[in-house]
């Protein structure tokens, strides 16, 4: 895929699951055939920046070597499937049974979720089709954002057969989302409508006890990290009986020991290498892709930026804002939208409230600038109030007065 920092590759690892010596080769090759920068996204991708025409069949011939890469229909399931005691069911051999369907005529997106309903789950990753552990042998589905019923065990690998199926035959830019509920139900002779219990949010960072082994979840900041550090974070855990790192949503990386005093060890390398180690780090809000440190369309060094913001103003972030900081109008770190989006433009960085990258700014300031706006922002908020409260009782125009002023 070609982005602003020359091509990119996206590597589908089977179960996300890799030997920190897997790991290790692959940061040496991203460095060796590309810029250095790799990426888990929200998914739980692995990606590969700044790859070139030249280097990219050498990067491939090497990954080959390395691990097996997963094609063919996107079935996810959570980082700790099958390894985790409070899962309701275990989600693979359903999503095997999904995979295996010969199904063709699909869009590149579509995607299906079958989720445990464990310690990490996917609810807030989207899927044309959800299947979630109910009990041990039901599943709730949902198909787009609409509940369609529960079913038997032995019933899901029909029911996601025939709304493939459906999806198939409307072209390859049919996705979930299009199809009408009724239908669906029609289609599948179900009647009852039940709606998932909604759960609290899981997060993926901190420790996880699992059956037979433990682990310990840190995130990448901004999403990125540079090939050297995750050689050396790989490399520290092949020598502390780390077995297993797991790529997880939310830019997270997982590390599976039987020995829980490992995990520790890796939790305080991994802080000192920089990486978010509690879920409290307000580097948790904050989207931000290389910018013009690496990408040729960046017009500000846009991790640096988020970078020197989270640093001086982390009350800032206290959870209940997100910010977004973009090299261009492209918004390749964060395609949705966030509370404060920042944007760089030819000489300046343009301030975009609760929008995309792309959407019309409210203000352009200069990059110099943005940290004193930051600060005259902060001295806003009340005693008890919190940034999105804050945000909402300036408004759109005073928040813009605030990023004007000298
Ligand atoms: S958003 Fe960032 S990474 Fe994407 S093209 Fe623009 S500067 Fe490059």
């Amino acid at each position: 895929m070609q982005t602003g920092d020359g091509l990119l590759a996206r590597l589908r690892i089977p179960n996300g699951r890799l030997a920190p010596h897997q790991m290790q080769a692959i940061a040496i090759a991203a460095a060796q055939y590309g810029n250095g920068q790799l990426e888990i996204t929200a998914r739980g991708n692995l990606q590969i920046r700044g790859l070139t025409p030249q280097t990219a069949g050498d990067f491939a011939a090497a990954i080959r070597a390395i691990t097996a890469i997963e094609r063919g229909l996107v079935v996810e399931t959570p980082p700790l499937a099958g390894m985790d005691p409070l899962e309701r069911a275990d989600p693979r051999p359903l999503a095997q049974a999904i995979r295996a369907l010969p199904i063709t005529g699909l869009g590149p997106k579509v995607t299906v979720i079958v989720d445990g309903n464990g310690q990490i789950d996917l609810n807030a990753t989207g899927a044309d089709i959800r299947l979630t552990a109910a009990s041990p042998d039901h599943w709730h589905l949902t198909v787009g954002t609409n509940p369609i019923g529960t079913m038997a065990t032995a019933d899901a690998v029909e029911a996601a057969q025939t709304i493939l199926t459906l999806l198939a035959h409307r072209g390859e830019t049919a996705r979930g989302r299009d199809l009408a509920p009724d239908m669906i139900r029609a289609a599948l002779h179900l009647t009852a409508i039940a709606t998932p219990p909604p759960r609290p949010a899981t997060s993926t960072i901190g420790d996880f006890t699992l059956n037979a082994a433990f682990a310990n979840g840190i995130a990448l900041p901004f999403g990125s990290i540079g090939s050297a550090d995750l050689i050396a974070l790989a490399n520290a855990a092949r020598g502390s009986g780390i077995t297993e790192l797991r790529l997880a949503p939310h830019h997270t990386l997982l590390a599976v020991s039987p020995d829980q005093s490992a995990l520790k060890t890796r939790r305080s390398e991994a802080a000192d290498l920089g990486f978010i180690t509690t879920p409290a780090d307000p580097r948790r809000a904050i989207s931000a892709c290389i910018g013009s440190d690496g990408c040729a369309s960046g017009h500000i060094a846009a991790r640096a930026l988020a970078a020197q913001l989270v640093q001086r103003h982390p009350a800032l972030f206290d959870g209940s804002v997100t910010l977004h900081v973009s090299g261009c109008t492209k918004g390749c770190a964060h395609p949705r939208a966030a509370s404060l989006t920042l944007v760089g433009t030819p000489g300046n960085c343009a301030l975009v409230s609760n929008g995309l990258a792309g959407d019309t700014p409210l203000v352009e300031i200069a990059p110099a600038r943005m940290e004193s706006a930051f600060a005259r922002l902060v001295q806003q908020r009340l005693p008890g109030e919190t940034s999105a409260a804050c945000l909402t009782r300036l408004g759109a125009s005073t928040i813009a007065g605030l990023f004007r002023q000298e």
